[in-house]
């Protein structure tokens, strides 16, 4: 999120990172504009009446920066900083996100201009449904249209607003709760989608380190068993990256938050840490591990991997030189600036993107509009047919071979699949799969840059979609 500031455009940015990708690639100038362009902005001023009688008229956005894929896709942002050139960057992001992870959306996002911290509840219900009602007043909100999510300032409450304002409108439309993700549970939502981001930062991380050659070339060994890995930011994101890599055998030996971090060459315990923080919101006091005040400097302190979860611009050419780890990865949108991505290249550091690492959220929101469209939960159909099956098969091998599975091995083969557990078997075949066809492109097209891997990944999808769909009319 970046403060107010007419001269920077994120779109602007986005777009240059994009030429800079379409410069290893052969394709036509008039495609390449198209993919760039922003497909439709709508924006739109609606007023709301404060508890004392008063008037404000706020500003709304919904911006849909790609049509080569329906329905678009994309959260909407409560901050006083949207504006229309970040909601136009974070809709194309978007784009480039899903083509590069392979989940058939176009881009999109959306926002309310407000500090959404300034509103009470009744405020904050009204302006959700009346900026909901405003999107479907222009067609642009539905389960086959565009579909959007929580972003900053926004969560499961405000989804579960947008749903019920939509239903209220198209009490004909069966899939009308496929119009939003990011819903709780009781509204249709899906098991598995507040820890998705830092599982499949999780993923992806396990991923890159798999790979020898690249890890040769790091001067590190492969496996994330005993690397050392600092994270900013204990949120959703960081607190669930943290989890995951420490279960995995990472040593977590620093943690940032905005007021202090933890410092432990031995190894933080990532639960420990976390439920002390939710009680004495930070970190002051932690006993185990040394207290940081100066949270930011940990961003340079030794480590295999750094993964900033915090918020964007933390690694600029300020501290970059300073950074040790040998790889950054961008659990956050933009940690790394520009100039600090420059700076690092020359040091030979390992940038996973943003775009790629951070898809778990989008990954698993597209597994809950595939809920929401069938009206079943995942596994509910199949679950017990399967366990009797797998009985019934373990039954005939005992009976053949005389020999007697353990409770414990039955256990395991015989369950069955629960919703969670397809979210992550689809979240973890998702970030799987995507992270070995960036890297193969990133050698293939012999460059360094996995974010200029990926975008050239998604600019060859986007570009078949739109070749094949052909111009109208
Ligand atoms: P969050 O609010 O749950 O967590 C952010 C954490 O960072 C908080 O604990 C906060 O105290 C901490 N923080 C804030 N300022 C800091 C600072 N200066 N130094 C250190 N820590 C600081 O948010 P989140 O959902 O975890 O999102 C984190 C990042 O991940 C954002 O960039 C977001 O855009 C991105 N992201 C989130 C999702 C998702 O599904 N939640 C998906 C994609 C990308």
């Amino acid at each position: 999120m970046s403060e107010a500031n007419e001269a920077y455009s994120l779109f602007d940015d986005v777009c240059m990172a994009v030429d800079s990708a379409a410069a290893h690639m052969d394709i036509h100038p008039g495609l390449l504009e198209q993919i760039k362009a922003c497909n439709a902005i709508f924006k739109f001023s609606f007023p709301i009446r404060n508890d004392d009688g008063t008037y404000q008229v706020l500003k709304g956005y919904r911006i849909q920066h790609s049509h080569h894929k329906l329905p678009v896709k994309g959260g909407i942002r409560y901050s006083s900083y949207v504006n229309e050139e970040e909601v136009k960057g974070l809709a194309a992001l978007m784009t480039y996100k899903c083509a590069l992870v392979n989940i058939p959306f176009g881009g999109a996002k959306g926002g309310v201009s407000i500090d959404p911290t300034k509103y009470n509840v009744s405020q904050l219900e009204r302006i959700t449904r009346r900026y909901t009602s405003e999107l479907i007043k222009k067609n642009f909100i539905g389960p086959a249209i565009d579909v959007p999510a929580p972003d900053y300032g926004t969560g499961a409450r405000e989804m579960s607003w947008i749903v019920d304002t939509f239903e209220a409108f198209n009490p004909n439309v069966i899939n009308a709760k496929g119009c939003v993700t990011g819903k709780p549970l009781s509204q249709h939502g899906i098991d598995g989608r507040t820890e998705a981001t830092g599982m499949g930062v999780f993923f992806g991380i396990r991923e890159a380190v798999s790979v020898k050659e690249d890890m040769d070339a790091l001067g590190l060994t492969t496996g994330l068993k005993g690397k050392k890995v600092i994270v900013q930011g204990l949120g959703n994101v960081g607190y669930h990256s943290a989890k995951y890599l420490s279960e995995a055998g990472a040593l977590i030996t620093g943690v940032a938050e905005y007021n202090g971090g933890i410092y432990d060459e031995d190894g933080i315990d990532v639960e420990a840490l976390k439920a002390y923080q939710l009680e004495n919101k930070g970190f002051k006091g932690y006993t185990k591990g040394e207290f940081i005040a100066d949270a930011k400097s940990l961003l340079t302190y030794p480590c295999d991997i750094l993964v900033p979860a915090a918020l964007e611009n933390q690694i600029t050419g300020e501290n970059a030189s300073e950074i040790k780890a040998k790889i950054i990865g961008e659990a956050a949108n933009g940690p790394v600036t520009q100039e600090a991505e420059k700076i690092l290249a020359e040091k030979q550091v390992m940038i996973i993107p943003d775009m790629y690492l951070n898809a778990g959220g989008v990954t698993v929101s597209y597994f809950e509009w595939l809920k929401n469209l069938s009206r079943v939960s995942f596994g509910k159909l199949e679950k017990r047919y399967d366990m009797k099956k797998y009985d019934a098969l373990l039954d005939s091998i005992e009976n053949a071979t005389g020999d007697r599975f353990t409770q414990g091995q039955r256990d395991i083969i015989v369950k069955g699949a629960s919703e969670r557990d397809l979210v992550v078997s689809g979240l973890e075949e998702t970030m799987v799969t995507a992270y070995h066809e960036m890297n193969k492109t990133r050698k293939e097209k012999n460059i360094q840059s996995l974010r200029t891997a990926g975008f050239i990944l998604a600019l060859e999808r986007i570009a078949v979609s739109y070749m094949d769909l052909g111009i109208f009319p």
